[in-house]
């Protein structure tokens, strides 16, 4: 296990047949079953081979994202994409079964209720109806993460990619930030109408699809794909309205620091991403520097991060080098036959590097520790407690930033931790824009800009575009991928952020605690739902009343505003 190599992981697409004939056999054995034990059995046949269809998944859009320019991965992932609806009939046509089995309570008993809500949750998502819809949403998915990979940008005679340029975000030189950021809306600008065509379909057929599952709009539907069971609409929208109430304001203040900071009248749209007029602290060494520092504090960090962190580098399950062709971002995947998970990302030699390698660190780590729950359906929670694992890693490595920062480290902390803050709001605008693109479906092309340039007035006062293109046309959320790929994943990074900072505030206390309470929390992975991981992890959820104000008026102490 130890000397495994992501090398040595293949695993080829389903027979759609062979595949067909052996789900009938497990229903008819599953609808047979003498007792809760004989069902367990079949359940685990499934099981097996659920893991080698996630493992295929995984590999193809791995590969498809590692080369997006790669014509034998391109029809990798095609091929996928047609067979994926396939295949959740197959699954969906067992979980039926099982939610409605004579023997459910004997089962459930024995495996969790968890799994039973996360079916209940799916079964009403998919009807071959909807089939041909799933393979076009797939499709123009991949035409927005193509079209953003193909960005070929010069700035002052260099050739860079959309991940490339963003390193002069930070650069102490605001005439240079000025420029890249200039240069990055006009691309941005020049392929509008293709970006407006993408996501106006991908509006109209998820719309579509909702209605032909019987359901008023989107909205619902989303939310039962995100698995969210054990929270509503509505407590979203409570929570929004306290991030809107609580830190819209503290981001003004935030922002005033800043631009006292950086001795400018007002931090414009060129110069969010810099705190310190000498530039953000940067890592102080190369991909390769980097890797070695990780290997150090991992090491020093233990808990099972020093073993894991050998493993998960020494069987090259990483790729964090940007280049030409290879998708932007970072993510956590991974192949659930071997039980290994692979970290993706685009370093650009910024401090955003350490926060990205820590954040899918903290998946991968997840992953790797939950990697013994029986069913693959717990081997991750649902996306808002995964990011608690991700954010809470950020966090946690702060005492080792030395590291990778040197004597920049406390600067380090505390653009991180405003940052963190000041993401609040953001992160809650991009969760209020979806829910009103879905439930106005319809709308134009500048009606749906006009609907952020709201939400940028209502949550992020403080933005001012000047005379830059695009964004100053309300088109900043279409650089931001989630909103065209994952819909509703959006809101989750802001809940896990309050859980992360109760992470950070328990680790001042006592961080050996905060260090075992996250381990237990990432052994979990995903056996209960969102409140119930946080209520065992002794944090607050973010519903309730007082735990947004409890967090922000803490972080605020330890901010210089
Ligand atoms: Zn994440």
């Amino acid at each position: 296990m130890d000397s495994i190599h992501f090398d040595d992981i293949d695993q080829a697409a389903p027979e759609m047949e062979p595949l067909r004939e052996e789900y009938s056999r497990l229903r008819h054995q599953l609808d047979h079953a003498a007792d809760e034990a004989a069902a367990i059995e079949v359940m685990q046949r499934w099981d097996a081979l659920r893991r080698e269809h996630d493992c295929w998944r995984s590999l193809t859009h791995l590969r498809f994202h590692q080369d997006t320019t790669d014509a034998e991965y391109k029809r990798a992932r095609e091929h996928c994409d047609q067979l994926t609806p396939k295949l959740k009939e197959l699954d969906i046509s067992i979980k039926r079964l099982l939610v409605n089995h004579p023997l459910r309570e004997q089962i459930e008993s024995r495996i969790g209720s968890q799994a039973f809500a996360l079916w209940e949750a799916e079964i009403p998502t998919y009807k071959p109806i909807i089939e041909e819809d799933m393979v076009q949403q797939s499709s123009l998915s991949a035409r927005y993460i193509e079209l953003l990979a193909s960005a070929s940008l010069d700035l002052r005679g260099e050739t860079l990619n959309l991940s490339g340029i963003a390193k002069y975000a930070e650069s102490p030189d605001r005439g240079l930030r000025y420029e890249a950021q200039l240069v990055r809306c006009r691309w941005f600008e020049e392929n509008q109408d293709e970006l407006d065509e993408i996501f106006d379909k991908l509006v109209s057929l998820r719309h579509g699809m909702a209605r032909k599952l019987g359901f008023d709009n989107y909205v619902e539907l989303g939310y039962l794909l995100m698995q969210r069971v054990d929270y509503d609409e509505n407590d979203v929208a409570r929570y929004r309205q306290a991030v809107q109430d609580l830190v819209t304001p503290l981001g003004t203040e935030l922002r005033a620091w800043q631009a006292a900071e950086l001795g400018i009248e007002k931090v414009m749209a060129w110069d969010l991403s810099v705190f310190f007029p000498e530039g953000n602290p940067r890592p102080q060494g190369d991909h390769d520097w980097m890797i070695e520092r990780a290997r150090e504090m991992f090491d020093a960090m233990g808990g099972g991060l020093d073993r894991f962190f050998r493993i998960l580098s020494e069987g090259g399950f990483m790729d964090l080098k940007t280049r030409d062709g290879k998708a932007g971002g970072g993510f956590c995947t991974s192949f659930e036959t071997v039980g290994m998970p692979f970290i993706y990302a685009n370093f650009n030699g910024t401090r955003g590097d350490v926060e990205v390698f820590t954040h899918e660190m903290g998946h991968a780590f997840q992953c790797y520790m939950s990697r013994e729950q029986p069913w693959v359906d717990y081997l991750w929670p649902t996306y808002e407690s995964c990011e608690i694992h991700s954010m809470g890693l950020e966090f946690l490595t702060w005492p080792h930033m030395e590291k990778f920062f040197g004597e920049r480290a406390e600067q380090f902390r505390r653009i991180h931790l405003a940052s963190a803050l000041l993401f609040l709001p953001y992160g809650v605008a991009v969760d209020h824009f979806q829910h009103l693109v879905y439930s106005q479906p319809t709308a134009s092309t500048a009606e749906r800009h006009a609907l952020w340039q709201q939400l940028e007035r209502d949550y992020l006062p403080w933005m001012d575009w000047g005379d830059l293109p695009h964004g100053s046309m309300g088109g900043r959320w279409q650089s931001q991928r989630h909103i065209y790929l994952s819909p509703f994943y959006y809101i989750d990074y802001t809940l896990a952020q309050t859980c992360a900072l109760q992470f950070w505030l328990r680790a001042r206390e006592d961080s050996q605690q905060a260090m075992d309470d996250y381990v237990a929390l990432c052994r979990r992975g995903g056996e209960a739902p969102f409140r119930e991981l946080t209520r065992s992890a002794g944090l607050v959820s973010p519903f309730q009343d007082g735990c947004l104000e409890n967090v922000v008026r803490q972080a605020r102490a330890s901010l210089p505003i």
